[in-house]
Formats: C-alpha cells, structure tokens, sequence
C-alpha cells in the first residue's frame, strides 16, 4: 500500500505494453500510479489486467496532443515523475499513417514538455525514444554519440522528439531523459508486431492450425531484449542525479530467420513447413541491422539487459502456448 509520502508517477500511454510493466514495477516500489489514455472509458485494459494491477492504476483521459488535457492531468495529479510511452508506435504502420505518427509522437511530446515548465519544472520527465532514430549503423552497436539517420516517419518522428527533450534540458534546465531503447518484448505486445504474430501464429500451429505465417524480410536484424528490463532502465534514469539520454539494448543482434526458428523449434516445428514470404509485407524502407551499445547505461545506471534472444524466445513462446490452452 503507498503510504501518504509516496512518490506519485504519471504514466502517459499506460494501457500499452510498456505502459503495463512499468505501472506494475513503480507499485511494486510503492508509487501512487497514474495513467492515461486516449479514452479512459473506453481504454484497452488488457495489458493491466494480464498483469493483476488494472485496479490499482489511476486512470485519466488525456490525448497528447490536445494541450488542455495535458495541462489539466498534470495538474490535478501532481507527479514528481512522468512517463511517457504514448503515440503511434508501428513502424509499419507509420508508412500509412505519417501524419498521425509525427503529429503524435512531436506534438504530443513538446505539449508534454511545455505544461511540465508551466505547471511544476521540478518533475522529472521521461521520453521514449528509439532505436529506429538511428537507421541502418553498418552492422555497428549504436550508442549515444552515433548520428541519427531513420528511415520510416516513425523513426524521424521519434528523433524529432528527441531534440524536442534535449532542447528543453539545456534551454530550461528541465530533468527530461530520452531513453534510446532497442526492440522489446513481452507476452502482452499486440500481435501486430512481428515477434508476437510468429509466437501466436506457432501456438495455433502446435495446436493443429494449418494456417501459414506470412512475414516480411526475413534477413533483418534486431537486438531483442525483455520489455520488463527495458522499464526498469527507464525508472533508473529519472532516479540518476543528473537527466541525458541513454540506449538500452543487449548488444547481441540476430536476423528475423533466426526468431522465427527458434519460436518453431520452442514448439518442435520445423519453421520450412509453416511461413510464406509475402512481398506486400516489405517496407519501402527497412534497417537490415539494428544493434546497441548500452555501456553507458551499464556505468551510469547500473542496468544491464539479463534476457538474451534464445530464453526470451522461449519465454514467449511458453506463455502463448499457456494462453492457447
Ligand atoms: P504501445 O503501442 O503498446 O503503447 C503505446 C500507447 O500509446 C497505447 O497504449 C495507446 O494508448 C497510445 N497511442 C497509440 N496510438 C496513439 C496515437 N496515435 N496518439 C496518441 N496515443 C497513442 O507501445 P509500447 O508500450 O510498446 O512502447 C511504449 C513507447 O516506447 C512508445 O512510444 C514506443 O514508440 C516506444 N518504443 C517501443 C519499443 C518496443 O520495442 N516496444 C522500442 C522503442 C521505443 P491509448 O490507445 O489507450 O490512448
């Protein structure tokens, strides 16, 4: 239970995935949670509920990119910390959605900054930045120093908002950290993103599905680590002494073949007999390696990623198998 001085966090997109492990991680540590969405009546709570914390959570409406109702939930709820985790986050669908992407994810993170100066600049503010900010890096781990090059409106989205957090640091003195994070993943992400569409899709296999996966490039790489790790990196920035950016990844990068062959051999499948490669699932512009370089969160922060690729594929895979049955 928090007690009458506990910490009081907001956690702006706490109905995704993210959203949902950090929620449970800061009432574990005894914070007064709150969280928003776009419709708090209507929000999906599945995450939550997945989780045991739906109740505990306090729920607000608040669309980042309508100022008024940032200012208003700031206000009324009063946190030391902010968190925010909202916006369109598919790369996939940022394609079709460009306007969408950079207006919610640029406008909603400069609303944000803006009614934290006006309303208390001694909150300390939270950005979730991303890997897709850098591009393709050569096979090379990206760090904080490797200059950003996206190729999707997400990723140019993404490192708009970045420069939005590090202007308003050196301009305001605000405390606003940008966690540069590599791709994670948990049994509560939406089946459309890849790594939960091939673990859902060999659950139904393993159960007698006869349908076929149908994937994109299967030579891509991404560093993949556990979303529950990933929020805990985010709680150690704002509790650093000083703000900055940091990545966060594992420094380990496999190929998408490599995922999809193990999610199947998780289930004693042979992937060969089950995927289809279908053209219409590439984008016109990918990354083919994605890796990161998370040192100076390692020194800085004390984090480092504890799930490699082969466990946490297992994990998911287990946990969809569990749900199926
Ligand atoms: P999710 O997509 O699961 O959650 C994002 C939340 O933002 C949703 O629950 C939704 O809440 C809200 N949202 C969705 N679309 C919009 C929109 N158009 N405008 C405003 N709000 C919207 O993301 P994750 O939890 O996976 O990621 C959290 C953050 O971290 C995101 O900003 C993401 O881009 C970023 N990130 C994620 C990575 C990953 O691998 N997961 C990697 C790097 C960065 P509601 O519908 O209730 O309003």
């Amino acid at each position: 239970m928090p007690s009458n001085n506990s910490k009081r966090a907001l956690i702006v997109g706490v109905t995704g995935q993210d959203g949902a492990y950090l929620a449970r991680l800061l009432l574990e540590k005894g914070y007064v949670v709150f969280g928003t969405s776009r419709d708090a009546d209507l929000a999906n709570l599945a995450g939550l509920r997945t989780l045991g914390i739906a109740e505990q959570v306090r729920l607000s409406s608040m669309s980042p990119t309508d100022f008024r109702s940032v200012f208003s939930v700031i206000t009324s709820t009063k946190p030391a910390e902010i968190y925010n985790l909202a916006g369109q986050s598919s790369v996939g669908l940022s394609f079709a959605l460009p306007a969408e992407t950079m207006e919610s994810i640029v406008t909603g993170t400069l609303n944000l900054l803006e009614a934290v100066r006006l309303v208390d600049p001694s909150i300390r503010f939270y950005n979730a930045g991303s890997s897709e900010c850098f591009g393709d890096t050569n096979g090379e781990a990206a760090t904080e120093d490797t200059a950003f090059r996206p190729r999707s409106p997400y990723g140019v989205a993404k490192a708009a908002a970045f420069w939005q957090v590090a202007n308003y640091r050196e301009a305001y003195r605000l405390f606003c950290s940008s966690g540069i994070l590599f791709n994670h993943e948990s049994p509560i992400r939406p089946t459309r993103f890849v790594t939960r569409k091939i673990v859902s899709s060999v659950a139904r296999i393993a159960r007698g599905s006869e349908e076929k996966l149908s994937l994109g490039n299967l030579e891509i790489s991404r560093d993949w680590g556990a979303a529950q790790e990933y929020v805990d990196a985010m709680w150690r920035m704002l509790q650093s002494e000083d703000a900055g950016d940091y990545v966060i990844a594992t420094g380990q990068s496999a190929t998408l073949q490599t995922f999809v062959e193990t999610a199947f051999a998780a289930a004693e499948l042979d992937w060969r007999h089950h995927v289809v490669v279908d053209e219409a699932l590439l984008r016109p512009t990918d990354i083919l390696v994605s890796k990161g370089d998370a040192a100076k969160a390692a020194e800085q922060l004390g984090w480092h990623a504890q799930t490699k690729l082969p466990e946490l594929i297992q994990q998911l895979v287990a946990a969809e198998m569990q749900r199926a049955s």
